[in-house]
């Protein structure tokens, strides 16, 4: 049974392998790896509650980290899984899945194109929800993957160039689970939420103008909003900032509470990109 006292938050780390164009490029791979939790940069050590080197299986890595959260949610209890990092640097990919999304910290419901700018509200326990937000009643596994997939050809219908689009915004996958025991009658909910955040790369201070450098400030504004709300529960600090941004509000009852959190750091392992790596990294220890 949830403990609804209990909450952890777990910090996974991910390498991916080096790409074509980086292996053309002739980069080093700089990351070395310690035992299960230890990665070296320039010999510096980064800690998490597990490490997964550039050869980790999309299965071996699901059946480490998600496996068990899945089961959780079945039991009642909340659950987040973020994926941070640069782009490129493999969250989509750790994800699988990408409905709604913050853009320029308005939501978007990718569930219907029709719904542009959806308010945060909050229901009589005080449980922010997305107000107006389309449900969808799904019965197996095919039916989840049919409504990603509607999600994901409305995210792309409405840009120009999705690569670009999808570096710039949050996308938030909900799947809400009710179960009732035949028997007993009991009724048990879980919610599992699926982030792929938005790009973690600093954008260069010059040329930055317009829809972009408002972009880049909202980006930073929301992730450092969410860092600052993973330090706090780790600490378990009493206030807890959810109200900085649209996303911690959104999530709050699976950030704090009856959850299961775990947030995946996703890096490229090229020197090309080390400096951002190291900030990837860092922002993952604050979170521990
Ligand atoms: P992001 O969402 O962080 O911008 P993506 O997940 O789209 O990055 O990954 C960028 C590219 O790298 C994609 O082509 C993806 O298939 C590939 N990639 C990412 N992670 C891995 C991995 N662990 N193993 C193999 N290829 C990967
Ligand atoms: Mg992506």
């Amino acid at each position: 049974m949830a403990n609804p006292a209990e909450c952890t938050i777990k910090v996974m780390c991910r390498f991916r392998p080096l790409n074509k164009s980086e292996v053309a490029r002739g980069d080093s791979y700089i990351p070395k790896f310690q035992g299960e939790d230890c990665v070296l940069i320039t010999g510096k050590p980064y800690y998490f509650d597990r490490v997964f080197q550039s050869n980790t299986t999309q299965e071996q890595f699901y059946n480490a980290v998600a496996q068990q959260i899945v089961k959780d949610v079945l039991d009642g209890y909340n659950g987040t899984i973020f994926a941070y990092g640069q782009t490129a640097s493999g969250k989509t990919h750790t994800m699988e899945v990408s409905y709604f999304e913050i853009y320029l910290d308005k939501i978007r419901d990718l569930m219907d194109v029709s719904k542009t700018n959806l308010s945060v509200h909050e229901d009589k326990n005080r449980v922010p929800y997305v107000k107006g937000a389309s449900e969808r009643f799904v019965c197996s596994p095919e039916e989840v993957m049919d409504a990603i997939d509607e999600g994901k050809n409305n995210r792309s219908v409405a840009v120009t160039n999705m690569n670009e689009h999808s570096s710039r915004s949050h996308s938030i996958f909900q799947i809400n689970i009710k179960q009732e025991n035949a028997q007993t009658g009991q009724k048990l909910t879980g919610k599992l939420y699926l982030v792929d955040l938005a790009g973690s790369e600093k954008i260069g201070k010059t040329g930055a103008e317009g829809t972009v450098l408002d972009e880049a400030k909202m980006i930073n504004k929301s992730l450092s909003a969410l860092g600052i709300v993973i330090s706090a529960l780790a600490e378990g600090s009493n206030y807890i900032p959810y109200r900085d941004s649209k996303m911690t509000r959104i999530l709050q009852d699976s950030l704090g509470g009856n959850c299961r959190t775990t947030m995946v750091i996703c890096c490229s392992p090229s020197a090309f990109n080390e400096a951002e790596t190291k900030s990837t990294l860092l922002f993952g220890q604050r979170a521990k």
